[in-house]
């Protein structure tokens, strides 16, 4: 990240400081470009001026010559005298002249006199040279006192700087009478003054001689433009101005030159280089200040908590927290975080409780399933017993049944054996007996009729689990019909009313038997009413799901809850009562429900009445 950092402020520098290079160049630059312009043309401006020094100069020096007696008496009557006081070398040199010429009114030459002041001769070609000086007709075009010509004129020998002014008295009251010229050559010493006088090398060229190539480009530009002045910069140290001077005749003559070093534009770069190391300076300075602040307030802090957060990933102790320094969005990303190792250890501490609890509910269950692994079998084995034991509790049942068949069967032969011989002895010998005697046989009879009734009651519960018939369709109101039939001297006797309704359904089953059902429910419920005002039973039935419900209720004496499960075992009487019995009814009546796939329970209130419920199977048991 420090790495980062560090390359992004350098880009960033780079990118202000090329930025700020590029701007400040072209804007500095350019300004001391402009201003190096400006200078220049100045001193080519200069340069014309002092130009046109010369050319006032001349004519100030032709003015005292002009306008004076001598000169003016010269014109009207040439004279020798005239010309040799005053038109010698001396004069030449003096003037710095190279021609003097003199004129009448209709501009013929009166005398013209040239002179090459390095060898002091007249030129060779004097006359072609005064005809060329002549040929300017506007020289000679001065109707005034005042009137003067001068400039550049282009003679056969050279640009020429000439003055022309009208002859008169000093005075200068007098008619005119011609004109006086002098000439001096555009040379190479003029040139020399002129760049004496600005200080500035100045060279000129003709502009229909060959010249060097940066004149001919300058006069290319100053041809095509309108500009009056060209300036162009010749090497990184200096800069020219170029400007073409017109004859008189307003005609092209040479292209002077001024050239110049480039001082301001030199300053400029020098300044801009200063400038330029300057700013890289403060941009150093500024990156460094910035980097090493970035460094203090941002990447060492970020750093840190980096370096922090990665040692807490790979440490095993939760409760390290990152240290908290400063009021800033560091200072809350570090809090965040430790907000959230927080959270992450409050999380780890509740997962290793419930790991815990876990893997202690794990052992448990592993525990508890071994257990019941145990358990199961161990209930296994038990079932495996409770079968077994079952089945030979059902050899048993059926051996003591058959026993039970046969001991009742053959108990039954004797019995009435002695039932008969006993009738006989009540008949036949009751009178030979005495009180005692009747009253013995009365008991033997009570007795067998009693082992009797115990004798059918076994005979009956042996048989009650055994099918006498095939199980048939019956319409149970038939078979309470006839059981109520059979027990009709027993309930009228003990003045019990029976209420029934006469829609009991269809069942499948053994008529016999279970009419024997009706018959000892019933006939239960008269020998237990007790004392009961106004006796009831009441038979009744409803649908159960895939059974069908009767029901036989009294309101006689009741069963107390002891007895209640009880009863329905063979030989078990409740302790109250009072009624004659066996034990065994019920017994039967269980054994035949179950044999048609029902069971029987009681509902009873003790004191109150019973209530005796039985289920037969809507189907059939055995269809
Ligand atoms: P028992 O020959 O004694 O009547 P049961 O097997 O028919 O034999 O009845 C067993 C006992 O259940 C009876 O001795 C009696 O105490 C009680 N019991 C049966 N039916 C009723 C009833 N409707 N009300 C009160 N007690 C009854």
């Amino acid at each position: 990240m420090r790495r980062k950092t560090v390359l992004t402020t350098v880009f960033i520098i780079i990118i202000l400081f090329t930025s700020l290079f590029f701007v400040s160049k072209s804007i500095m630059l350019a300004g001391f470009e402009k201003l190096e312009m400006g200078y220049a043309e100045r001193n080519l401006n200069r340069t014309i001026s002092a130009l046109n020094g010369e050319i006032d100069g001349l004519d100030m020096k032709l003015y005292d010559w002009a306008a004076w007696d001598d000169t003016y008496h010269f014109i009207d009557e040439p004279n020798q005298g005239y010309l040799d006081s005053n038109i010698v070398t001396g004069t030449f040199t003096g003037l710095e002249l190279n021609v003097i010429l003199y004129v009448d009114l209709n501009a013929t030459v009166i005398f013209g006199k040239t002179l090459d002041r390095e060898t002091e001769d007249e030129y060779p070609n004097s006359a072609e040279l005064i005809d060329s000086i002549m040929a300017n007709d506007l020289l000679f075009d001065l109707p005034y006192s005042e009137s003067y010509a001068s400039g550049l004129i282009r003679t056969c020998n050279g640009p020429m700087i000439v003055a022309s002014r009208p002859t008169q008295n000093s005075a200068c009251d007098s008619p005119l009478n011609g004109a006086m010229l002098m000439g001096r050559f555009f040379d190479n010493d003029v040139s020399e003054r002129l760049s004496e006088l600005v200080n500035l090398p100045v060279t000129f060229y003709l502009t229909n001689e060959d010249k060097p190539a940066d004149f001919n480009e300058a006069e290319r530009h100053l041809n095509e433009s309108d500009e009056p002045n060209f300036i162009q910069t010749i090497d990184k140290d200096y800069i020219a101005g170029y400007t073409i001077i017109n004859d008189i005749n307003d005609s092209s003559l040479f292209i002077i030159k001024t050239e110049m070093p480039r001082d301001i534009y030199q300053y400029g770069v020098a300044s801009f280089n200063y400038f330029q190391i300057a700013l890289l300076i403060v941009m150093s300075i500024i990156g460094s200040i910035t980097l090493l602040t970035l460094d203090m307030v941002v990447v060492k802090r970020l750093s840190i908590l980096n370096s922090e957060v990665k040692t807490i990933a790979h440490d095993e102790n939760r409760s390290t927290r990152i240290s908290v320094s400063g009021k800033d969005e560091i200072s809350s990303l570090a809090s965040e975080v430790n907000l959230m190792l927080d959270s992450i250890e409050e999380s780890e501490k509740v997962r290793g409780i419930i790991n815990d609890k876990l893997t202690s509910k794990v052992v448990e269950l592993e525990r508890s399933d071994k257990a019941s692994l145990n358990i199961m079998e161990d209930l296994n084995e038990t079932v495996d017993t409770l079968k077994s034991m079952e089945k030979k509790l059902a050899t048993k049942n059926k051996e003591l049944e058959d026993y039970t068949y046969t001991v009742s069967h053959d108990l039954k032969a004797p019995l009435v054996t002695i039932q008969g011989f006993s009738d006989l002895l009540a008949s036949n010998y009751a009178e030979k007996l005495d009180d005692k005697g009747r009253h013995y046989i009365d008991r033997i009879n009570q007795g067998s009729e009693r082992l009797n009734a115990l004798i059918s009651d076994l005979l009956e519960l042996s048989r009650a689990g055994r099918k006498l018939k095939p199980f048939q369709w019956h319409d149970f109101n038939e078979i309470i019909k006839g059981s109520l039939e059979s027990l009709e001297g027993k309930i009228s006797g003990a003045n019990v009313k029976v209420v029934h309704p006469n829609d009991f359904p269809k069942i499948y089953g053994d008529d016999m038997r279970l009419s024997q059902v009706v018959n000892n429910l019933v006939g239960n419920a008269v020998n237990y009413m007790g004392e009961q005002k106004s006796p009831q039973v009441n038979i009744g039935w409803k649908e159960s799901g895939a059974f069908y419900e009767f029901w036989v209720q009294d309101n006689g004496i009741g069963i107390k809850d002891e007895d209640k499960t009880r009863i329905f075992n063979i030989f078990e009487r409740a302790s109250e009562g009072g009624a004659e019995g066996s034990g065994i009814g019920l017994s039967i009546v269980k054994k035949i429900v179950e044999t048609h796939g029902g069971e029987i329970r009681v509902e009873s209130v003790f004191g109150k009445g019973s209530k005796f419920i039985f289920t037969i199977p809507k189907k059939g048991a055995d269809e």
